[in-house]
Order: structure tokens, then C-alpha cells, then sequence
């Protein structure tokens, strides 16, 4: 069985030290399902903080990295600088990253073998624009930004990735995928993977939704088979993020 993955990706939030420190305080006094795998994302400058001052059952994760260990790259950071922080995660391949800073699934798929090979986890980040979805090529596009990943990685590499499906029209826009597009989706995931990976890794695999999902919402999407936990935006920063998190209780 696949244990339920909630992560909360802060994106370039929040802004000022106080909000974090109510962010904090809600975590850390709520009660969580035990049995889900809890990760927060926070901007860089925070991740340090934030391990130190969450309780010991939430993860930090950072939300990006790059793929040289050291050296002369302005405004960037090693896995194994994270790995000395003692931060297990990183979020690879967000939308925001492919569209607004040019990330190729290329790019990605380098990354995603120096993060594994310093020894982080990764979440990795797949999904489709609305004009994709609508042209019916949701399957074909998700393959695509997989394929590079899958080209480069070995088979045991793949129990620390978590593959985060994300349709690019749901983030931010407050418009969730059905729970019938996101199983779909990830049933087609699912089934890729058996293909060009293995049917051990398909399975064991998390998959995990992100895209507008709030509260209101999870619950139902949570009942999906295919749907193994979620990644969250702006929800994450508010209280209903512990709901999310309760979403299978
Ligand atoms: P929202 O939950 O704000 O739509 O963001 C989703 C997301 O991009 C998580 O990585």
C-alpha cells in the first residue's frame, strides 16, 4: 500500500516572518493523521527555520535545486547543500518553473538524478496547459515531460520520487479537476509507468494531485484509487491545510 503523501508548496511565500510564525503554530498544535506522509515546501531562506521549528512528524522539502554540486552558478543551490541542511525533499519540475523560468523536462530529468544521487527524495512535477487538455493531449504531454526522467534514472531510483501530477489550467485558478479527470489522469500515469518503468515501480510509486485543491474538495478526490495525496498551493499557508492533511480520517 502507498502511503498518503500531503505536501504544502509555500511558492514564494510567506511574506513576512510573522505569517510564518501563525503557519507554524497551526501545525504544530493540530492533530494529524498519523499515517500520512507530511511535507512542507517553504522559500529557501526558510527551510533551515522551519525544520527547527516544526514538530518532527512534518518534512521540509525545498522547492527547487540545481544540478551541479558547487561551484560558480549565482543564485542557486546544490542538492548537496540541501542534503547538509538536512532538507529530504525537493520539489522538481513545478509548472512555475517550466513556464516562467524555461525549465526543459531535459533540465528536469538532470536535476532529478543529481537530487537522487546526493540522496534527497524528489517530487516531481508533471501536468497539462488547458489548451493541451482540450487538443486531447493531456496523456501524450504528461508522457513526454515523464519520458526524459524515466530515460535517465535506474529502476531502484524510483522509491524516493513522488510524481506530482499538476494541470497547469488548476494552478492558482481556484478551478480543481474533477476527481474523474485526476484519477484519469493518474490511472494514465499509473499505466505509463508499469510500460516504460515497471509494474513493481507503478504500483509502489505515490501519485499525487495538486491544482486548486482546498478543503472543500479533497475529500472526494482523496476516494480516488489513483490519487495518493496532494500538493498544495495557496491552501498549504491557511488552517484548512490540517484538513487536507485529515483528508482520508
Ligand atoms: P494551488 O493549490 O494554489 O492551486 O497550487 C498548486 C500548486 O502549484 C502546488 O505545487
Amino acid at each position: 500500500p502507498r502511503q498518503f503523501f500531503v505536501g504544502g508548496n509555500f511558492k514564494m511565500n510567506p511574506g513576512t516572518a510573522e505569517q510564518k510564525k501563525t503557519i507554524v503554530k497551526v501545525l504544530n498544535e493540530a492533530t494529524l493523521d498519523q499515517a500520512v506522509e507530511v511535507v512542507i515546501a517553504p522559500p529557501a531562506i526558510w527551510l533551515i527555520t522551519l525544520r527547527e521549528l516544526l514538530r518532527s512528524d512534518i518534512k521540509v522539502s525545498a522547492q527547487n535545486c540545481y544540478f551541479k554540486p558547487s561551484g560558480a552558478f549565482t543564485g542557486e543551490i546544490s542538492p548537496a547543500q540541501l542534503v547538509d541542511a538536512q532538507v529530504p525533499y525537493v520539489i522538481l519540475g513545478h509548472s512555475e518553473r517550466r513556464t516562467l523560468f524555461h525549465e526543459t523536462s531535459e533540465l528536469v530529468a538532470q536535476k532529478t538524478k543529481a537530487a537522487l544521487e546526493a540522496g534527497l527524495s524528489v517530487i516531481l512535477c508533471v501536468g497539462e496547459t488547458l489548451q493541451e487538455r482540450e487538443a486531447n493531449k493531456t496523456a501524450e504531454v504528461v508522457q513526454a515531460q515523464l519520458k526524459p526522467v524515466i530515460d535517465t534514472l535506474k529502476e531502484s531510483d524510483w522509491a524516493k520520487i513522488v510524481i506530482a501530477y499538476e494541470p497547469v489550467w488548476a494552478i492558482g485558478t481556484g478551478k480543481v479537476a474533477t476527481s474523474a479527470q485526476a484519477q484519469e489522469a493518474h490511472a494514465d500515469i499509473r499505466a505509463y509507468v508499469t510500460k516504460a518503468v515497471s509494474p513493481a515501480v507503478a504500483e509502489n510509486t505515490r501519485v499525487i494531485y495538486g491544482g486548486s485543491v482546498t478543503a472543500a474538495n479533497c475529500k472526494e478526490l482523496a476516494t480516488q484509487p489513483d490519487v495518493d495525496g496532494f500538493l498544495v498551493g495557496g491552501a498549504s499557508l491557511k488552517p484548512e491545510f490540517v484538513d487536507i492533511i485529515n483528508a482520508k480520517k
